[in-house]
């Protein structure tokens, strides 16, 4: 199927005026959270656009449910403590959140740490922070199309259940995880491996689980033991056999981790097309049913536990990335390479969602770093990325998507912003270890 990508230009010209804004971001997920309050807490008017109700994107709309790149890999987690190696937004996101009871202590997974948050008290955090901060946030708003002179980003189409407007910005952040900005203005984005990209989740919570004889059975560590993993590989009906499971704040309450959605036919999904995404949310509701009825029937613990809910919607992963002036290699990755114009480090495996089994490649006692330039295309004025679409391989973007990496690209590209509209840079020439520095 194709689609009509932009609307025509006269059309634009005579739509009202939303109003004129130092910054715009566009995505209220991690990335867009910590890029509008940063902007906004530099001095800059600032307007968050999200199409949803709500913010915390797919950690909250996808219930990813937790907050996983802040610490550091180990060997044996169960004879260590977690050390925390990211900080700044990251830091202020996990500490007022934990301050609300909206997040758990680390919890085991695999060879590191994760903390488990509540999605009702990441909204208030979150709400809270844009509101203190004094963002202007529009919610059930769509960005549609851009603004723009050439390759020069003037401002954007929104749509609203009143109609169509337009809103003009010195400098836009696309926090959209799907580089809706950057794929509008005609720039070059790619998906995954050669167009194969990671498959969606269904995430889904349980509740009255009888939490310690789960635990005496599943162990502290979160990812599936040996025997839960053969009972799922005799099983047809379940298309994942590795999972995932966190008890959260709530007694009693487990987030399931645990669904591969494909299509009806078994095909891999492209969301980024309507008719794939329906399907992956259709699908969805079998395969998180299918895979309750085997908790209830096999895990200890969880004989009486009833279905709480899905996500709001199903979890995505990866759809486009863009073309950056810099790209995270997946040898970056697994050489745990270090920049000199670094925003961010991480510890987090390449945790590739593709297949039976997703793959986990753990990265022990080290991390590699991103560098400041994969946030920025490279052609086009006024944008820059944060989050999930940063420039990266495919294997090396299944490691650096997750939420703490993502609230750090969310701040570089806000420092960047205010970098660039107080020097009357473009993005391209603002120097990356200044960012780094800045970031410090
Ligand atoms: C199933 C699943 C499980 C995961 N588990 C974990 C986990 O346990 N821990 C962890 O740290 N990470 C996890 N992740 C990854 C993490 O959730 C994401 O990497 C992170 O949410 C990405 O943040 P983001 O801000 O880049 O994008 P997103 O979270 O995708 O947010 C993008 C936002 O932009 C909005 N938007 C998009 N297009 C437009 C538009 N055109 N106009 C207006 N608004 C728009 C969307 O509504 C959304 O709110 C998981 C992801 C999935 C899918």
């Amino acid at each position: 199927m194709s689609y009509t990508n932009n609307l025509p230009a006269d059309f634009k010209q005579r739509l009202s005026c939303f109003g004129n804004f130092d910054v715009i971001v566009v995505g209220g997920g991690p990335a867009g959270i910590a890029a509008a309050v940063t902007a906004a807490e530099s001095g800059h008017s600032v307007l968050l656009i999200e199409r949803l109700g709500f913010c915390g994107g797919a950690a909250v709309a996808g219930l990813s449910g937790t907050i996983c790149g802040l610490y550091m890999t180990v060997e044996d987690p169960e004879r260590g403590r977690p050390e925390q190696i990211v900080f700044g937004f990251a830091e202020r996101f996990r500490d007022a959140l934990y301050r609300e009871g909206g997040l758990t202590e680390p919890q085991i997974y695999g060879k590191t740490w994760v903390a488990t948050h509540d999605c009702a008290k990441y909204k208030k955090v979150a709400t809270n922070m844009l509101r203190g901060a004094g963002v202007t946030v529009l919610y059930h708003t769509q960005m549609i199309d851009v603004i723009a002179e050439d390759d020069e980003l003037k401002g954007m189409v929104l749509h609203t259940k009143s109609g169509f407007t337009s809103v003009y910005a010195r400098k836009v952040i696309d926090c959209s995880g799907d580089a809706d900005v950057v794929y509008k203005l005609g720039l070059k984005t790619s998906k995954g491996n050669n167009g194969v990209i990671q498959n969606p989740t269904m995430m889904f919570k349980i509740g009255n689980v009888d939490m310690p004889k789960y635990l005496a059975y599943w162990g502290q560590n979160t990812i599936s033991p040996p025997k839960v993993v053969s009972m799922l590989e005799a099983r047809d009906e379940l298309l994942r056999k590795k999972v995932w499971l966190f008890p959260t704040v709530n007694p009693g309450e487990l987030l399931v981790n645990a669904t591969k959605i494909t299509g009806f036919d078994g095909r891999a999904l492209d969301v980024t097309d309507p008719v794939d995404h329906t399907e992956a949310e259709q699908f969805s509701i079998y395969q998180a049913e299918a895979f309750f009825n085997f908790l209830k029937a096999n895990v200890p613990g969880c004989e009486d536990a009833y279905f709480i809910d899905y996500a709001t919607e199903v979890g995505v992963r990866q759809t486009r990335t863009i073309d950056g002036m810099a790209k995270l290699m997946n040898d970056d990755v697994v050489g745990k390479r270090k920049f000199s114009d670094s925003v961010v480090r991480s510890s987090w495996p390449i945790e590739l969602h593709y297949g039976a089994k997703p793959k986990t490649e753990w990265l022990v006692e080290d991390y590699y770093e991103v560098p400041f330039h994969t946030l920025v295309p490279k052609v086009g004025k006024n944008v820059i990325v944060a989050g999930r679409c940063l420039s990266s391989e495919h294997e090396a973007l299944a490691s650096s998507r997750v939420t703490a990496q993502c609230f750090e690209y969310g701040r570089a590209a806000a420092i960047a912003a205010d970098l660039s509209i107080r020097e009357e840079k473009t993005f391209q020439a603002l120097e990356g270890n200044q960012i780094a520095h800045l970031m410090k």
